[in-house]
């Protein structure tokens, strides 16, 4: 990675790397700029005694964020960037599960400082995200402090090998307690290499996903670094849309529930104002591409961006995988399906379970031996998800094997796979599957302006709901045993099943 980012130094130098917003006004660093910093901070991590230790990242999106991130992995220390929306004692679990030795933090966290240095014993040092800080308890510092250590340090950390663990990465816990990935030089190096985003200078990116995640780290900052784009900060989700027409981002990477917010924003406008003026006052009007993943993407939403000249590309990927598996790509678009494996993945499927191989699948979870070995054999990583081929080489994912449902009749049924497609009917606005005692239930959220336009009491709505299950039922016969239908009186505004506790 550090070979990487060395290189885009020397062919970007003063291009601008990073753009955010400080009091309305729009600061900037260049790409010398920020690797100095960055360095910086890696030095004063040597001269401070951490090689070989775990450092912890604890913050919103910001520049000092990203310098401190790049300082930890392109020296000899491990970085473990965490949920910053996560409770602080389960903040206090995951830095003590990942043996972190110091932190990075971020000033609107500093309410949990106490907490992290009474209840996480391996903590040596913290350093505030912040030019100066006052009235700390002892082993607190600021980010300048360090930075000046390492400006005045003569040595500087070797360049890392390929197999050192670059980060570690927690799992979002979809499915069961969180798991620390290890991803090391070669993973990250190998992803950003064999993913096709093209950004190159003037090339405007506007980051919005959470910095803790891999899709974040990898593909927003390291690929848009790597290729010498403007990444611009965006600190809080709320502000996403105003950010968009401020920055007037090129390509941006989402996830699905953030592509429903700008399509409510879109259609939720007067039809009479033309769609150039609406572009540019919802998301600045240069937007051509997004990429997606995390998620299933219902693709009526690849056609209605399609209206404003954005194109969908929807990809697979998880922590394990650093992150990319497989993305549709200009050239190579099937909407509905997740694209074709990176060049550098290998996918076969046992049971209807994708499992994957390659250099960019993880080294192991973090103290987690059985876990580890359960997901990995041979190099082949078992994915958790149900997926299959096309002819012509696509993916398609279609559930998760944890959350497969088995009916009395021994029929197993992946709750995700009835989801996608009952959510294709436009009178479905969200819909849950579970398995009950019956056999299945599903709960359909209609979308609010639907109902509104056709009927206009809960049991109407259900009658309506009712009819389009039972049609759907003749042409599908597998899934007769939809059995319940609830309705809420209050209904949902289209949004993503994603990430629902089972
Ligand atoms: P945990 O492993 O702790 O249960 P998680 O799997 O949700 O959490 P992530 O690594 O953030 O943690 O998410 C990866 C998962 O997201 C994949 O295994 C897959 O189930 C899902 N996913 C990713 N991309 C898509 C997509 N395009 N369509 C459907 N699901 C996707
Ligand atoms: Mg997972």
């Amino acid at each position: 990675v550090r070979n990487i980012l060395e290189e885009s130094v020397q062919k970007f130098g003063e291009v601008k790397a990073v753009k955010w917003l400080n009091k309305k006004e729009i600061s900037e660093r260049s790409y010398c700029k920020i690797m100095e910093n960055a360095a910086s901070v890696r030095k004063g991590l040597l001269a401070e005694g951490f090689e070989g230790k775990h450092i912890a990242l604890i913050g919103t999106s910001s520049v000092e964020w990203i310098e401190s991130y790049l300082g930890i992995i392109t020296g000899c220390t491990t970085a473990v960037p965490l949920d910053a929306a996560l409770p602080c004692e389960d903040l206090v679990d995951l830095i003590n599960r990942s043996d972190c030795a110091a932190l990075f933090l971020s000033p609107k966290h500093r309410p949990y400082l106490e907490v992290f240095l009474a209840n996480c014993p391996g903590l040596q040092k913290v350093w505030m995200l912040q030019e100066e800080v006052e009235d700390v308890p002892e082993k607190v510092y600021s980010i300048n402090e360090l930075r000046n250590i390492g400006n005045n340090a003569s040595k500087d950390a070797a360049c890392p090998d390929a197999e050192d663990i670059a980060t570690i990465i927690f799992t979002s816990g979809t499915t069961g307690k969180s798991k620390g990935v290890m991803l090391t030089q070669k993973n990250l190096a190998s992803n950003v290499e064999a993913v096709k985003i093209s950004a190159e200078p003037g090339t405007v990116m506007l980051s919005v996903l959470p910095i803790h995640h891999a899709f974040c780290l990898v593909m927003d900052w390291l690929k848009g670094f790597s290729q010498g784009a403007t990444l611009c900060i965006n600190d809080s989700l709320l502000h996403m849309v105003r950010n968009m027409s401020i920055f007037k981002p090129d390509i941006m990477l989402m996830v699905p529930m953030m592509i429903e917010t700008i399509y409510k924003r879109l259609a939720a406008s007067d039809p009479a104002i033309p769609k150039q003026v609406l572009a540019e006052k919802v998301f600045g009007g240069k937007l051509h591409t997004i990429f997606t993943g995390g998620a299933h993407l219902d693709p009526y939403y690849i056609e209605y961006f399609a209206q404003y000249g954005i194109q969908i590309l929807e990809g697979y990927g998880m922590s394990e995988c650093s992150p990319v598996i497989s993305n549709n790509t200009p050239e190579n678009n099937k909407p509905g399906s997740i694209g074709k494996p990176l060049e550098n993945v290998e996918v076969r499927f046992e049971n209807g379970e994708i499992l994957v191989r390659g250099t960019s699948v993880m080294k192991g979870y973090y103290q987690m031996p059985k876990e580890t070995q359960e997901t990995l054999t041979d190099g082949w990583l078992h994915t958790g998800d149900k997926g299959y081929m096309d002819e012509d080489g696509y993916l398609f994912i279609n559930g998760r094997v944890k959350n497969l449902i088995i009916l009395s009749n021994g029929e197993n049924v992946s709750p995700e796979e009835i989801e996608n497609k009952l959510a294709l009917n436009p009178l479905v606005g969200e819909v849950i599957v579970t398995g009950e005692k019956n056999g299945l239930t599903a709960r359909i959220y209609p979308e609010q302006a639907v109902v509104e336009a056709k009927a206009l009491d809960a049991e109407s709505v259900k009658g309506l709901l009712q009819a389009f299950l039972d049609k759907y039922n003749q042409n599908q016969p597998t899934y007769r045993q939809i059995t319940g239908l609830i309705v809420r009186k209050n209904p949902f505004i289209r949004s993503t099943t994603k990430k629902i506790k089972r």
